[in-house]
């Protein structure tokens, strides 16, 4: 029967040995997981929960087929391929319509050993080691050691596999000619450059016999300039189908890229049109992919004829069920996936597992449980912010009865200020998520009360979650008229001038300084401004979709200068994966930014200053502080000292470096437990 909401995701796809029964995958994402004791069973559980949540096909993490190929886990004997047995029968215990596919992933050039190898001895600008070039016998024996690991990714039970193509890994460093000098058969022109990529696809399809899922992953567009051209892409599709791939799908960046593919300000589904383009081109179905967070975003990308198949990773993460909750009318009960990288792509770069800042039970389902409770208590939670909302949904949902104040007429806290940042939109649907859930579960929700403690006398269990405060300062001058806080800025409380120093370049001082110097539609809901901002051509195609365009950011209609009393560039603690797009951003408007400061005071001139020892005056119209912040406690030093039992979370037990990833864990894992 045809889904009444969403009729082309929930069609099934035939492969013709095979059936797919729906059109979203959950697409391969490094965890981490793979690399450490214990981790088969840790990822038969991340992945069986995730094919009980109804997607349609996984793809694992990349698999390493020799030990050139990076410094991850390596499938290439019967040893190894019976760990793997664990995974794939996990999740065809949960549900055997459900596929799971592997992917070998050869990083080349970008393999952290120095053996790392590449068609020719080029760095990458993000590679740890010049790779050796390889030799004949040395293609001959990669193109073996992706064989023999295909044939174990059957052994081991999996239905199929997914060879990387993209990305700056071992395939695309040989279709790209600045990776790519040769002058043999593997070098040249691109009917040589693609040799390689094709010789694998050939000799993986020999290896694993015809009924076995084959994928190439695509870079559709490498976001590189001279990158591959568009007819490059179309004749590397047409040769890999005919080389007997089931489907093709897209992939829009290598890692080297400085074009934001993924981060929260892109667009949702910003490069599907691109897979609609080449699905015109070939027979087999392809897959799009990059912020498709929603199924109706999936559903309409599906209508439009642009893809076969959707593929959601992160969004996975942040939701398991999310394709079930879909399937149920339930889609206001999804998780949404902000995009944020937080605790996702952040701890993968930073060699640390991988979760989520909306979900810390992803990638830790095996530790971090919500079991029904035995005894019910009532637990009043004070502060609907990130912290308390995650605390009193997770003790709602094991059973308890919980009652959350707040003393503001929404549940959100601060993240109803980054909502409003451009860029930041997604955060609202965390907020949506929340809202939902206090009402399926039956919080009793008190807004505009500021509770203090006689109000919290008759609880079993208080939990306090009220916050923080905006850290003032104490320089001359301070309560200036010039002078205003973050919050009155992001509300809109204040008029801002012309010329502002921005006091403190944390997350906060960035956010500030993109919203007072940002002029037009946000890039994130546009995808023509998001092109335009960023420098592609989504019509033209040119080499890489970048090459020749340059980004065409609007300078700030004012003057901006960011200041931190460190001496290190500003920037430096913003997310490992995406502090570089809001430097490049703020950078492109005009924004200074300047380390060393030393703030002396604030008067009719503006901010004065000693930078790096010299003075300096910041002759300004307006001075936000955006200097940290410090926590809201004083509610629960009373009720302690009143004897109750009571408990804090987030910005109020700890200001220092606090964020919504910090705050949500925290709340959760306390939950569980209480
Ligand atoms: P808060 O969000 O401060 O919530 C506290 C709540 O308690 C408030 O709603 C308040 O009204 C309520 N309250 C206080 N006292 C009482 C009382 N007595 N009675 C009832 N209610 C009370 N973090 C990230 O991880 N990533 C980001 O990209 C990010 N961007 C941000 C952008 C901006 C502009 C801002 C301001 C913050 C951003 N943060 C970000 C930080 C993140 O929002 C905070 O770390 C998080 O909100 C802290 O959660 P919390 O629940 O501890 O406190
Ligand atoms: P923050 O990142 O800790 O930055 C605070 C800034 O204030 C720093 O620049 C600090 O640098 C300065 N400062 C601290 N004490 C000061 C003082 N006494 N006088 C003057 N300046 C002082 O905190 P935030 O910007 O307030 O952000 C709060 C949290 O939200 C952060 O933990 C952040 O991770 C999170 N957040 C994250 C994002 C994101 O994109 N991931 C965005 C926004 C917020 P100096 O001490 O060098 O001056
Ligand atoms: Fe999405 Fe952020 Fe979770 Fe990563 S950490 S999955 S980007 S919500």
């Amino acid at each position: 029967m045809t889904h009444p909401r969403y009729p082309h995701v929930f069609t099934p796809l035939d492969l013709g040995f095979t059936t797919l029964k729906n059109r979203i995958l959950m697409g391969s994402m490094h965890t981490g997981l793979e690399d450490i004791p214990g981790g088969f069973e840790r990822q038969a559980a991340y992945f069986a929960e995730r094919a009980r949540g109804g997607v349609g096909m996984i793809i694992t993490g990349g698999i390493i087929p020799n030990h050139e190929g990076g410094g991850g886990s390596k499938l290439s004997t019967p040893e190894e391929a019976a760990e793997h047995r664990i995974v794939t029968e996990a999740v065809h215990a949960a549900d055997p319509d459900v596929k799971i596919c592997m992917q070998i992933l050869h990083t080349g050039p970008l393999a952290m050993t120095p053996d790392a190898v590449a068609p020719s001895a080029i760095r990458s600008r993000i590679g740890r080691f010049v790779p050796n070039e390889l030799d004949e016998d040395g293609i001959e024996k990669q193109l073996g050691d992706f064989a023999q690991c295909a044939a174990m990714a059957k052994l081991a039970g999996y239905d199929g596999v997914e060879i990387i193509g993209s990305a700056g890994y071992l395939l695309s460093a040989f279709l790209v000619e600045k990776t790519n000098l040769r002058t043999d058969q593997w070098g040249g022109p691109f009917e040589n450059r693609m040799r390689f990529p094709v010789e694998v696809v050939r000799r993986v399809r020999a290896a694993v016999g015809r009924d076995f899922i084959v994928i190439f992953r695509i870079a559709a567009m490498d976001m590189l300039e001279g990158g591959m051209a568009w007819d490059e892409v179309v004749t590397l599709a047409k040769a890999v189908e005919a080389e007997g791939v089931n489907i093709i799908s897209t992939h829009f960046c290598w890692h080297e890229a400085q074009v934001p593919t993924i981060a929260t300000m892109v667009p949702r589904a910003a490069f599907a049109s691109v897979t609609g383009r080449l699905r015109k081109e070939v027979g087999v179905p392809v897959i799009t992919s990059n912020r498709i967070n929603m199924p109706a975003v999936a559903e309409e990308v599906l209508a439009r004829g642009d893809a076969d198949l959707v593929s959601m990773a992160r969004p996975m993460l942040a939701d398991p069920d999310l394709v079930k909750k879909a399937a149920e009318g339930r889609e206001d009960e999804i998780n949404t996936c902000i995009a944020c990288n937080q605790a996702c792509l952040d701890h993968t770069f930073g060699g640390k597992l991988t979760s989520c800042l909306v979900n810390p039970r992803a990638c830790r389902e095996t530790e971090l449980n919500y079991p029904p409770v035995t005894l019910v208590r009532s637990i009043a939670v004070v502060g609907a912010g990130p912290a308390g909302l995650a605390y009193a949904v997770t003790a709602a949902q094991r059973g308890h009865q919980v009652t959350l104040y707040d003393a503001a007429p929404r549940i959100g806290g601060q993240f109803n200020l980054a909502a409003r940042i451009p860029g930041k939109e997604e955060f609202s649907e965390t907020l949506r998520y929340y809202n939902r859930m206090i009402e399926k579960l039956g919080i009793d929700l008190k807004l505009d009360t500021r509770a203090d403690a006689a109000m919290l006398m008759g609880y079993d269990k208080v939990v306090i979650a009220t916050g923080i405060t905006p850290r003032r300062p104490e320089i001359e001058g301070i309560d200036h008229p010039k002078v205003a806080g973050y919050v009155d800025v992001i509300m809109g409380r204040v008029p801002v001038g012309k010329t502002v120093a921005i006091m403190g370049a944390g997350g906060i001082g960035f956010d500030v300084a993109e919203l007072i110097t940002h002029q037009g539609t946000s890039a994130a809901m546009d995808i023509a401004v998001f092109a335009k901002e960023w420098g592609i051509d989504f019509a033209n195609h040119p080499r890489g979709g970048v090459t020749g365009i340059v980004p065409e950011v609007a300078r700030a209609d004012r003057e901006v200068t960011l200041l931190q009393r460190k001496a290190s560039a500003p920037g430096k603690g913003l997310g490992k994966t995406t502090g570089w797009t809001h430097k490049l951003t703020l950078q492109r408007r005009g924004v200074r930014m300047v380390g060393g400061v030393e703030y002396l005071r604030v008067d009719d001139e503006g901010l004065h200053t000693l930078v790096n020892g010299e003075p300096q005056l910041f002759a300004v119209d307006t001075v936000v502080i955006c200097a940290g912040q410090v926590p809201l406690r004083a509610l629960y030093d009373e009720l302690v000292a009143a004897g109750v039992e009571a408990e804090l979370i987030g910005g109020a037990y700890e200001a220092m470096e606090l964020d919504a990833k910090r705050a949500i864990n925290q709340a959760s894992e306390l939950a569980a437990v209480a």
